[in-house]
């Protein structure tokens, strides 16, 4: 008992048309997108089920599939609001309350026609038009309630998109321009079905021209990136971060821009929407390749405009579920304070580093302070003391002699009395001078008190030593020290000892050396003397 009215199939292709479109919008998940789906599916069960009303020919089985259409009936308004207001920003009307709100009616709506009919519809007959049986509906006061209830709820959804309108940019601007020519097609046709003259209910217009709104959509999404990459889900924390934030899609297109972008650019953010980011990415001395290839990537830059500023620049790209590229995230911060920290944190590094060295060079000079006598540059007593003790303990392990000289200079006293105290003075560093020089390697030199000198000479027989400290007497005695216009001539005493036969411990050595020096000195000055027991 069916037929095959020509409006049944032209509802059918209507709703098959929304159908698909429900399909591709599932492949969104853009804000408003779930909204959108919501709609689609209110159209589609209305305009299917429609159909049937048309296709079935008993009464009854037209009745049944009009009180199973409404399902579909009451989805569309409340869905198309929830969409206007997640595509304009109105995330924040969307509680719980008034997402019941929304719903009430419609529930009564459906409460009431399947349990009280004739409150929608007082009367349903069936007549004869052209061959087809179709129907003759007489509108009750709740059909009347649950039209008035949807238009306000589209009305209202208009009037938001109107709006949002004005204060769109053009990008936007196209967007809504779109969605509100799909829409007000059915809304147009609703009303002229229920607002012609003389009018029954049928045929009702709206659900045939769904097909229509729904490839409009299809359009916007296609065409216009209309849900594609998330131009509309700017969150407040996107709006107001520092960051620099633009979004791209798949062509490299700018869909999305915060107000932060201001300080990143010398024009209007606004003016950038809907142009190839690699048309501008010279602006920032990017590399577009660099930049736009599907990894994740990040580079410093300097500001194009104020080049003491630093540019952090980072892209992600973004990928829908199905692992294709759908977008790109660029995003840009200012990193002039982390920049200037690190440059003085490395200044402050390599000061301390150089501080370091110096440092050091320090020590190791006032290392040798401590041992030397500044006058003649000569080691010191403590360093004789310390030394000599060391020197000992090796000539006693690897068995070898152990030569210590002392010497003092005669009548030095004169030298001071007689030329000054400076005179003195350059005498002791000429002397120093050639004692070092006529020492051998691993011999040493120390000042041991005000004008006497101690030489210590390891690994070395008497004989020998007593042929060099001679020869270093002569030379010291030949010389001629210039001293203004003098010529100063000193000599020198001295006393040498001997390890082992003189003495094993460096205070006996150094006893033995003094003697022989007081020996020298007693024996006429200018001398050298061998230690002798006797
Ligand atoms: P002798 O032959 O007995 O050693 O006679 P001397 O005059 O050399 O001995 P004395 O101990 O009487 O005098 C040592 C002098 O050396 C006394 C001091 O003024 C001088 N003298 C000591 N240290 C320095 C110094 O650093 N510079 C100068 N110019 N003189 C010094
Ligand atoms: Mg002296
Ligand atoms: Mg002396």
């Amino acid at each position: 008992m069916i037929q095959y009215h020509p409006y049944s199939i032209l509802l059918a292709v209507s709703a098959f048309t929304t159908l698909i479109v429900l399909f591709i919008v599932r492949r969104r998940s853009a804000p408003g997108s779930r909204a959108l789906q919501g709609m689609l599916l209110g159209m589609c069960l209305w305009g299917f089920f429609y159909a049937l009303s048309w296709v079935a020919v008993p009464l009854e089985h037209k009745i049944f599939w009009l009180k199973i259409m409404y399902m579909g009936v009451v989805m569309v308004p409340g869905f198309f609001l929830i969409f206007i207001l997640r595509i304009t920003r109105r995330d924040d009307w969307i509680t719980f309350r008034t997402l019941m709100l929304i719903l009430v009616e419609p529930a009564l709506a459906l409460t009431f026609l399947w349990t009280a009919p004739s409150l929608f519809f007082p009367s349903i007959e069936l007549t004869s038009q052209g061959g087809y049986a179709i129907l003759e509906i007489r509108r009750g006061v709740f059909f009347w309630i649950n039209t008035a209830y949807s238009y306000t709820l589209i009305l209202l959804s208009f009037i938001l998109l109107g709006i949002s309108y004005r204060h769109a940019n053009s990008f936007f601007r196209k967007q809504y321009l779109i969605i509100i020519l799909g829409s007000v097609v059915p809304f147009v046709f609703s009303t002229y079905t229920h607002l012609r003259p003389g009018s029954s209910a049928e045929p009702d217009y709206a659900p045939a021209t769904f097909g229509i709104a729904g490839m409009v959509y299809a359009y916007a999404i296609f065409r216009h990136q209309f849900m594609d990459v998330i131009p509309i889900a700017r969150s407040r924390l996107i709006e107001n971060m520092s960051d620099g934030i633009l979004v791209l899609d798949a062509q490299g297109r700018i869909v999305d821009i915060n107000p932060a972008m201001k300080t990143f650019l010398e024009e209007e953010p606004a003016s950038l929407l809907g142009r190839k980011v690699s048309d501008m990415i010279h602006l920032w001395n990017g590399n577009a390749d660099l930049l736009l290839n599907s990894m994740e990537t990040r580079t410093e830059l300097r500001f194009p405009n104020r080049t003491s500023r630093y540019l952090d620049l980072r892209v992600t790209p973004l990928y829908d579920d199905d692992q294709r590229l759908s977008g790109r995230l660029i995003i840009f911060r200012d990193i002039t304070d982390r920049k200037e920290v690190e440059k003085d944190l490395r200044h402050a590094m390599d000061r301390l580093q150089t501080q370091l060295i110096e440092i050091g060079v320090l020590q190791s000079q006032l290392r040798e302070q401590a041992i030397r006598d500044a006058l003649t540059n000569l080691f010191n007593r403590r360093y004789l003391e310390e030394t000599l003790e060391r020197e000992l303990a090796r000539a006693v392990r690897e068995i070898y002699p152990l030569c210590i000289v002392m010497m003092d200079i005669d009548h030095f006293k004169d030298v001071n009395d007689t030329y000054g105290h400076e005179a003195g003075d350059l005498v002791l560093k000429t002397l120093a001078e050639t004692v070092t020089k006529q020492s051998r390697q691993g011999d040493f030199v120390c000042r041991y008190g005000g004008e006497e000198f101690v030489l210590v000479m390891p690994n070395i027989t008497i004989e020998v030593a007593k042929e060099r400290v001679s020869s270093l007497h002569r030379s010291i005695a030949s010389l001629s020290i210039s001293f203004g216009r003098f010529n100063l001539n000193v000599t020198m005493s001295m006393g040498i000892s001997w390890y082992p036969k003189h003495g094993e411990t460096k205070e006996s050595l150094l006893r033995a050396a003094d003697r022989a020096l007081y020996a020298a000195k007693n024996g006429g000055r200018n001398r050298v003397v061998v230690y002798n027991p006797s």
